[in-house]
């Protein structure tokens, strides 16, 4: 059942359009992401929820009550912002009082509840520390802690791990999640990061210029993006342009005098086409033993898998394969490519070859 809901929303800065006929639904405990380029509308949605900028037209709901015209303070929602924006000369645990006492909650209660956040977010031990005695991380912590120890129905999150290092930006993911498990909070974060997004959420919103062009879970998302744009977004992507041939009942897609099979497509004979592919659907073999010879131009190893850079008579394809503890093919060294026909996704590009 939605928890919070978006009907047509639009938010107009004169004749710009930040955010376009937004639609959203988002059910009590769930986790949503708001995915996209800079400009796209992710922080003015998010500001919108919290109340923080007035939208031009449409609703937001929260619980069955209208709050589009409500004030920031009377919605209660919690807000984590990029930049922790902890209070220097306090505590860690005054910081995360500080809401609980705007509130007047009683003295007793309130630490019961500051002791539960920190035990929550692991700083137990960090209570009495000032925010300089802290490391990013452990500061971001001490933010969420903030922000969900006055129990808001909605927590709000924009960019919250974007000032992390890698190392820490990605333990961090892991700890956001298990914290907004713990708590079942329903939380809405804005980032650009799409592997953050995929990682971390119940499902993603990706924006493009003001619009939610896909609203997904994120395996859907990558298996099946609704958009080009997002196809390339999301993950990596090889994607080709060619012409698509029909022979009895074999299809395939010809790419500069290149013929690759593909699975049958209700698309005339003749058409401009794309064909995308994911660099780990594909397979390297000895030359000669796939389905598109190459040589490799680069090789990049990753821990768990390696990617390689190919050059091929259609162009440059990325292939990524698991790390099995062999060394693959080396740079220089010609291979061949293979890939099930199935995996190669043709879409119609508009317009008719003239050959
Ligand atoms: P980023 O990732 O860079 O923060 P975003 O997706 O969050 O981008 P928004 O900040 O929501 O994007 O901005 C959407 C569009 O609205 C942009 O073109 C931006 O320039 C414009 N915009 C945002 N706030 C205002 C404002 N107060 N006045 C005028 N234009 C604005």
């Amino acid at each position: 059942m939605a928890f919070l809901t978006l009907e047509q929303v639009n938010k107009f800065y004169g004749e710009l359009a930040a955010v376009r006929d937004v639609d959203l639904s988002v059910a009590r405990g769930e986790f949503v992401s708001l995915l996209g380029p800079s400009g796209c509308g992710k922080t003015t949605t998010l500001q919108m929820i919290a109340g923080l900028v007035e939208p031009t037209s449409g609703r937001i709901m929260l619980d069955g009550r209208d709050i589009t015209h409500e004030k920031p303070n009377r919605r209660g929602l919690g807000i984590v912002f990029q930049s922790y924006a902890l209070f220097p000369h306090m505590t860690v645990a005054q910081n995360v009082a500080f809401g609980l006492e705007m509130r007047k909650v009683p003295r007793a209660e309130r630490d019961r509840r500051i002791g539960e956040m920190l035990a929550l977010v692991h700083l137990s031990a960090f209570a009495e520390r000032y925010p300089r005695q802290l490391s990013g991380g452990q500061r971001q912590r001490v933010a969420i802690a903030r922000a969900l120890v006055i129990e808001p129905p909605v927590l709000l999150l924009d960019e919250p791990l974007s000032n992390l290092d890698a190392k820490l930006r990605e333990e961090m993911q892991f700890e956001l999640r298990r914290i907004q498990r713990s708590v079942g909070t329903t939380t809405i974060m804005v980032t650009h990061d799409q592997a953050e997004a995929l990682s971390i959420s119940d499902r993603v919103v990706v924006m493009e210029a003001g619009r939610m062009t896909q609203i997904d879970a994120p395996y859907r998302l990558y298996e099946k993006p609704a958009t080009a744009f997002i196809a390339s977004f999301v993950g990596r992507m090889n994607r080709l342009e060619g012409v698509w041939r029909r022979n009895g009942s074999a299809s395939a897609i010809e790419v500069a005098g290149t013929v690759l099979a593909s699975e049958a497509a209700d698309i005339p004979a003749g058409s401009v086409v794309t064909a995308t592919i994911r660099p780990e659907k594909l397979r390297l073999h000895k030359a000669g033993e796939g389905r598109l010879d190459g040589h490799v131009t680069s090789r990049f190893f990753l821990g768990g898998h390696w990617l390689f850079n190919i050059e091929t008579p259609v162009g440059v394809i990325v292939v990524s394969m698991p790390n099995d503890g062999e060394e693959p093919a080396r740079e220089g060294e010609h291979v061949g490519i293979g890939w099930t026909p199935a995996s190669l996704r043709i879409e119609a590009s508009g317009g008719e070859a003239t050959t």
